[in-house]
C-alpha cells in the first residue's frame, strides 16, 4: 500500500487539484491508496486570521469568512460533476455553517483560546478533503476520511502530541474495515487529530506531512510520497539561494536535521514514524511528476559533497548567561534548562564555553519574554549580587550545514566559518552536534540571505561567481563591457561566472540583480529612468544582498570616489583605474583603507581556492586582459577589495560619459 500526501501548494486552484487527481488516478491500483491532503493553499492562515478578527470583534471577520466560503463553493462548481454536486454542496455548506457558528462563538467570547484555534483551523483540511474526494469520485470510488476518527492526541492544542499506541490501533482497525469493503481511494484530512474525549486538535503547522507518515507507518506502507511544489529536497531553500539543487537521495537523519533546522519542505515529525518502520519517503513535484524527486531512506550514497544541505531558522533571540559564579559550580546548566523547560520554552541551540563562564542559547522570539523572566527568577541571587549577567540579542538566525559525510572530515567548520568571516559576517554562537552531522552558527537575521548564499557557494559551487557593476561608459568602461560580453563563455569555461548587474554613466543607471544582457546595454541605459546618484545606487545594490560583487569604477570622477565608503559598506569590492582615491586627502585615504581592512578581510589574505575575493577577481581580469586582442586601456586595473595606491593608472582617462 502507498500513501500520497498533497500539500496546500498542490491544491491552490481547481486546475492544480485536477493535476493532483491525474497523479492519483495514474497510480497502479493493485494495492490500496491513501491520499492525505492539506487545506487549500493559504486557507489555514485565512482561518486563523478570521478567528483573530472575530476575537477582536473586528467587523472585517465576516468579509474574511465569506472569502473562504466563496473559494470552496467555486471549487465545487469547478470540480464536482453535476450528479453528486447537490450532496457535496450540502456537506460543504454544513461545514461552512459550523465554522460560522464557531467564529460567532469566538466573537461573543472576545477571545480565541488555542482549543478554539484548532477547531477553526481544522475546517481547512475537512473542506479540502471532502472536495478532493468528490472530484476523484468522478473517476474512481473515493471516500472522505476525517483523521479525527483515528489520530488520537493529547490536549496540547496547536501542536498536540500523538498518542501512538492508540492511534496505530485505531488506524489499522479503520482502514481494515474501509479496504475490506471494496477498494476506495481514501482521502484523509492532514494536520488534525482528536483528544480521547473528542476535542479537535492540530499537530503543528505544516503537519500534514506528519499525518501521512503516521498513517503510512501504522499501515506499513511500501512508500510515503510527499507531493509539493519543488522537485524534492534541495541543497538550500530555493527562494533564498537561487543556485540550490535537488538532492537525489538523503538519509533519514539528514532529512531530520534539515527539516528541524528550517527546511519547510518536510515536517520534522514526519521522519520518526517512517524510520521506525523503515519506510522510505519520496518527495516529489506535483507540477513535474516525471522529475525523480528526493528519496529519503536509511542509507544514501553520497555525491562528492561533504555537506548535503544548508538551512536556517530566523526569528530567534540569543540569550547569554555569563558570570564567574558559574565556573566549576555543578548543576548550573541543569538549573537553567530545567527552569526553561518548566515554562515550556523550547531551546533550539545551546553553546557553552569551555571555561563554563558563559552558557549561550537560542530560543524563538515569541518565547523570549518568558525565558528572560524565568532565568531572572531562577538566578535572582547571582544576578542580584552582580556575579552573573544575562545578555539578550534579538533578531538572530541559525544557519545549519547538514550532512552525514561531514563526520570525521576536518576542515568542514573551517570552510563554513572562514567563508562567513571573509564576507564580514559576524558569528554570535556556534554549536556542533556530537553526531557531526550538523554544524550550526548564529548570525544577525539581516545577514541571513547572504550567509546562506556564501556558505552554499563555499560548499557546493565549483564556479566562482562575480557580479560587476560598471560605472563609467567611456573608453575604458565601454571596452570592458564589450570584453565581458565577448569573453563570458571563455571565463565560464575557466570556472568564472561573471555577470554584469548594472551600468551607470553620469546621468543614469541600470540595475538588475539577475544580470543585464550586454548586447544592447547602450540603448537600455539611454532609456533608463533612474537618475545616477552614487550614494543612492550603493543603497540599491545593498538591498540585493549580493555575496560576491564589485563595482568597477571606470571614471575619474570625485563623486564616485566619495561614495566608495558606501559601496564598501554594501559589501562590494572596488576595482578601479580611477586614481582619485589615491590622491584623497590623507585622513580620508587612511579612513577608506581602514574601512576596507575592517569590512573585507580578504584584502589581507592570501588567495585560497574556495573563495571569490579580490585575488580571484584579479585572476578574472588577468584572463580578460590576456585574451583581449586590442585592449584600449593599457593601464592595469588593480582588482582587489583595496584601491591600490601603487596602481599604474596614469593612462586612465576621464570616462564618465
Ligand atoms: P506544501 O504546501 O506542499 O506542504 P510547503 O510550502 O510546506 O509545501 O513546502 C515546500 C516549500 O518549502 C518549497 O516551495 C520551498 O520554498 C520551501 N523550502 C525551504 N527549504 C527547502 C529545501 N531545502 N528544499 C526544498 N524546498 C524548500
Ligand atoms: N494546512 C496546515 C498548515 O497550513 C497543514 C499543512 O499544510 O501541512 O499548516
Ligand atoms: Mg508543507
Amino acid at each position: 500500500m502507498k500513501v500520497l500526501k498533497f500539500g496546500g501548494s498542490s491544491l491552490a486552484t481547481p486546475g492544480r487539484i485536477r493535476g493532483v487527481a491525474e497523479i492519483v488516478l495514474g497510480e497502479k491500483r493493485a494495492k490500496p491508496l491513501v491520499v492525505v491532503v492539506s487545506a487549500f493553499q493559504g486557507v489555514t492562515n485565512q482561518l486563523l486570521e478570521c478567528a483573530s478578527l472575530a476575537a477582536r470583534s473586528d467587523p472585517n471577520y465576516m468579509a474574511a469568512f465569506k472569502k473562504i466560503v466563496r473559494r470552496h463553493r467555486s471549487a465545487i462548481d469547478d470540480l464536482v460533476g453535476t450528479r453528486r454536486a447537490a450532496s457535496i454542496r450540502a456537506q460543504v455548506e454544513a461545514l461552512l455553517a459550523e465554522l460560522r457558528e464557531v467564529l460567532h462563538g469566538i466573537q461573543l467570547l472576545g477571545h480565541s483560546p488555542p482549543r478554539a484555534l484548532d477547531l477553526v483551523a481544522s475546517f481547512g483540511e475537512r473542506l479540502s478533503a471532502v472536495i478532493v474526494a468528490a472530484h476523484l469520485n468522478r473517476f474512481h470510488r473515493a471516500t472522505f476520511v476525517d483523521a479525527r476518527q483515528c489520530i488520537v492526541t493529547d490536549n496540547q492544542f496547536t501542536s498536540a502530541n500523538v498518542i501512538f499506541g492508540r492511534t496505530n490501533r485505531a488506524i489499522r482497525r479503520f482502514f481494515a474495515d474501509l479496504f475490506g469493503a471494496g477498494r476506495p481511494i481514501a482521502v484523509v484530512t492532514g494536520f488534525i487529530g482528536s483528544t480521547s474525549d473528542g476535542q479537535t486538535t492540530t499537530i503543528g503547522r505544516n503537519g500534514s506531512d506528519y499525518t501521512a507518515a503516521i498513517v503510512g507507518a501504522a499501515l506499513l506502507a511500501d512508500i510515503i510520497e510527499i507531493w509539493t511544489d519543488v522537485d524534492g529536497v534541495l541543497s538550500a531553500d530555493p527562494n533564498v539561494v537561487p543556485s540550490a539543487f535537488v538532492l537525489p537521495r538523503i538519509t533519514y537523519e539528514e532529512a531530520m536535521e534539515l527539516s528541524y533546522f528550517g527546511a519547510k519542505v518536510l515536517h520534522p515529525g514526519a521522519i520518526a514514524p517512517a524510520v521506525a518502520k523503515g519506510i522510505p519517503l519520496l518527495v516529489k513535484n506535483t507540477f513535474r511528476p516525471h522529475a525523480p524527486g528526493t528519496l529519503i531512506s536509511r542509507s544514501a550514497k553520497n555525491g562528492d559533497h561533504l555537506a548535503k544541505g544548508i538551512t536556517s531558522i530566523a526569528g530567534l533571540t540569543l540569550l547569554t548567561l555569563r558570570g564567574l559564579s558559574m565556573v566549576g559550580v555543578p548543576g548550573t546548566a541543569e538549573r537553567l534548562f530545567r527552569a526553561l523547560a518548566s515554562r515550556g520554552v523550547n531551546v533550539i541551540l545551546i553553546s557553552q564555553a569551555s571555561s563554563e563562564h558563559t552558557i549561550c542559547f537560542a530560543i524563538r522570539d515569541a518565547d523570549a519574554a518568558a525565558a528572560i523572566a524565568t532565568v531572572r527568577q531562577e538566578f535572582r541571587l547571582e544576578l542580584h549580587h552582580k556575579l552573573t549577567s544575562l545578555d539578550e540579542k534579538p533578531n538572530q538566525t541559525i544557519i545549519a550545514v547538514v550532512g552525514d559525510q561531514m563526520k570525521g572530515h576536518p576542515g568542514v567548520s573551517g570552510k563554513m566559518f572562514g567563508s562567513l568571516g571573509r564576507h564580514n559576517i559576524n558569528i554570535s554562537a556556534i554549536a556542533q552536534g556530537a553526531s557531526e552531522r550538523n554544524i550550526s552558527c548564529v548570525v544577525d537575521t539581516a545577514q541571513q540571505s547572504r550567509a546562506l548564499n556564501i556558505i552554499h557557494g563555499a560548499f557546493f559551487e565549483r564556479r566562482k561567481r562575480l557580479a560587476l557593476f560598471v560605472i563609467g561608459t567611456g573608453n575604458i568602461g565601454g571596452a570592458l563591457l564589450r570584453q565581458l560580453h565577448e569573453q563570458r563563455p571563455y571565463l565560464f569555461s575557466r570556472g568564472f561566472d561573471v555577470t554584469v548587474i548594472g551600468v551607470a554613466n553620469s546621468k543614469r543607471f541600470l540595475l538588475d540583480g539577475g544580470g543585464i544582457k550586454l548586447e544592447r546595454w547602450r540603448e537600455k541605459l539611454a532609456a533608463s529612468r533612474r537618475r545616477m546618484d552614487a550614494r543612492a545606487l550603493a543603497r540599491e545594490i545593498a538591498k540585493l544582498e549580493l555575496t560576491d560583487a564589485a563595482i568597477v569604477d571606470c571614471t575619474a570622477a570625485d563623486s564616485i570616489v566619495r561614495a566608495y565608503p558606501e559601496f564598501v559598506r554594501a559589501n562590494l569590492h572596488i576595482i578601479t583605474p580611477n586614481k582619485r582615491a589615491n590622491v584623497l586627502p590623507w585622513r580620508q585615504y587612511v579612513a577608506l583603507m581602514d574601512l576596507l581592512r575592517q569590512r573585507q578581510p580578504s584584502v589581507e589574505q592570501r588567495p585560497s581556492d574556495d573563495l571569490v575575493d579580490g585575488v580571484v577577481t584579479a585572476d578574472i581580469f588577468a584572463h580578460i586582459e590576456q585574451r583581449s586582442a586590442s585592449v584600449e586601456q593599457r593601464g592595469r586595473m588593480k582588482a582587489s577589495g583595496a584601491v591600490d595606491p601603487r596602481s599604474e593608472n596614469e593612462n586612465a582617462r576621464t570616462d564618465l560619459a
